[in-house]
């Protein structure tokens, strides 16, 4: 079951440059920023109500964020939804005919347990499912 959209991912070249817009002219806190090594970012997360903004800045250039900005430049790269049970949801998704970036669910920022759907399947959105490591 999806249960909120968890965060919005944010494409950019420098998550300190980037953070002073969310923090000073949005007026948003910064929580905290960590190394993901598997998807090759660093992360900067951005509590917004019950959502977070997720920044996210290659840490080198074979990163798929990097790509990403090569391709569209910087901005939304994708939208992650909070699901009570990944397995489940990836199931649900396949079942429905969706192209999986992600057959099985891999370990994300916080680790939380993270899977992606194809933009093609999304409708031009990159979506991501996440189940929280900490239930609430
Ligand atoms: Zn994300």
């Amino acid at each position: 079951m999806i249960l909120k959209i968890d965060h919005l991912g944010i494409a950019v070249k420098s998550i300190e440059e980037t953070v002073k817009f969310y923090t000073e002219a949005l007026g948003l806190q910064l929580d905290h920023i960590e190394e993901v090594e598997d998807q090759m970012v660093r992360v900067a997360m951005i509590p917004i109500g019950e959502s977070k903004f997720e920044l996210l800045e290659p840490t080198c250039p074979e990163s798929p964020i990097a790509a990403t900005i090569e391709k569209r430049g910087e901005g939304v790269a994708h939208l992650a939804l909070t699901v009570d049970n990944i397995e489940e949801a990836l199931a649900q998704a396949k079942a429905a005919g969706c192209r999986l970036i992600d057959e099985t669910p891999r370990i994300g920022a916080g680790g939380s347990k993270i899977a992606f759907i194809h933009p093609k399947s999304g409708y031009g959105v990159l979506v991501e499912l996440c189940e929280q490591h900490n239930h609430i």
